[in-house]
């Protein structure tokens, strides 16, 4: 069967992956908060009375979500940095190893090397693309000090099998939920699952800003406490130049916090939207299993919306596909952590060791467009173009083993 015309209007039109009109509706107010903070008298940039009322409303939506003690929440220049200011804060360093997934984005392998320790990588499960459980015990070891799970593209890792373990075997765990803010899994939101967890705020991701910023949040006070200086040099909020701890230098922007808390009200109604374009691809992408695509898991629970991903044998040709239709898509992560050229001598594979579902999602992963603004037409554009596209599989005995 050979693939519908398409109307060259239809072709034409680019629907970006990464749209840059992400803010076009909060223009006056990141330039009213620009003015503001530029003008005010106390001049104060980083660190001030917005950053702190930010951190008071992402903890009391999270406060409300888990009906539970009250955590805290700090806000830090980047989700890689939150990771590095919580390995520090559990004094993670020389000497100790992290068990963190094979597949997934350099900071999970960068920032336990920054802290000194070493990264052990696990395979992940073929489906989720997370982390898989078992693979992540078989690991633990006498240096073991944590576990770092993440969450990775729309599926929440097995944070309950995580927990077990962790609480099993005495170790840390550290939950990167850098892009899953919004997900919850047994109604509790990622970033609560762990000892502690993270949010990034990079523009694309759920709760995205027009800069660089984070946040680390824990349950843990002393954790938290702990965050906190090392995010300032160490210092204690009370005593200027008395550094209790060597720190980072991971403060928050004032003007990006005033423009956060602009955004905040509006993020429930983007993530429902987001859901729904997601839940949309999934009715149509179903049928598509048998023909060589496989969309992911299906169910609300221990889901979120960041991208939607999809794994197939014949990849590039969906991409190419899908670009000659105006669709761009995005491959993340072409190579699994260990095999990176950084981290390929930290990764001691011993002999018959590997990752062989890390490699194949590697090879198989292709997300397409998703985002609060993305239209009806162009979802359905997207979701027709796929389907064109998988109309073309020809089962043979090869396809017909994977
Ligand atoms: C985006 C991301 C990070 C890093 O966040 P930055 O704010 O870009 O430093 C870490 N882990 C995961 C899983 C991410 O998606």
């Amino acid at each position: 069967m050979t693939a519908p015309p398409i109307a060259a209007d239809a072709a034409a039109t680019t629907i970006p992956f990464f749209p840059p009109d992400l803010f076009d509706g909060d223009r006056e107010a990141l330039l009213d908060a620009v003015r503001a903070i530029g003008t005010g008298t106390a001049q104060k940039f980083i660190l001030g009375e917005h950053t702190a009322a930010l951190e008071r409303a992402l903890r009391s939506r999270l406060t409300a979500a888990t009906a539970g003690a009250a955590g805290d929440v700090v806000a830090c220049s980047s989700g890689t940095s939150a990771l590095s200011l919580l390995l520090a804060a559990m004094d993670i360093g020389p000497g100790d190893e992290v068990v963190v997934p094979a597949f997934g984005c350099a900071p999970l392998a960068a920032t336990v090397l920054d802290a000194g320790a070493r990264p052990v990588f696990a395979d992940i499960d073929p489906l989720r693309l997370t982390i898989d459980p078992a693979a992540a015990e078989a690991l633990i070891g006498p240096r073991t000090r944590a576990l770092l799970p993440a969450h990775m593209f729309s599926v929440m890792a097995d944070m309950p099998a995580f927990r077990d373990l962790a609480d099993r075997y005495g170790l840390r765990l550290i939950e990167d939920s850098a892009l899953a803010q919004g997900g919850t899994l047994r109604g509790r939101p990622a970033g609560c699952w762990g000892d502690a967890g993270v949010y990034s705020f990079v523009q694309v991701k759920t709760f995205g800003m027009p800069g660089e910023g984070g946040v680390a949040i824990t349950r843990d006070a002393e954790l938290g406490e702990a965050v906190r200086m090392l995010r300032n040099h160490g210092q204690d909020g009370a005593h200027r130049f008395v550094h209790h701890r060597v720190g980072h230098n991971s403060r928050f922007d004032e003007v990006m916090a005033l423009f956060q808390l602009h955004r905040l009200p509006g993020l429930d109604g983007r993530l429902a939207r987001r859901a729904e374009i997601s839940a949309y691809y999934s009715r149509r992408f179903a049928p598509l299993a048998d023909r060589g695509l496989v969309a992911p898991p299906v169910g609300g629970d221990g889901r979120f919306h960041y991208v939607y991903t999809v794994l197939t044998d014949r990849r590039d040709e969906l991409r190419d596909h899908l670009a000659a239709r105006g669709i761009a898509s995005h491959v993340y992560y072409p190579r699994p952590l260990p095999a990176q050229p950084a981290f390929a001598p930290h990764a001691a594979a011993g002999p018959g060791a590997g990752w062989p579902n890390a490699a194949s999602a590697a090879r198989r992963n292709l997300s397409l467009p998703l985002y609060p603004h993305l239209t009806d037409a162009q979802a359905e554009h997207i979701a027709d173009a796929v389907h064109a596209f998988a109309d073309t599989y020809i089962c043979t005995d090869t396809n017909r083993e994977r």
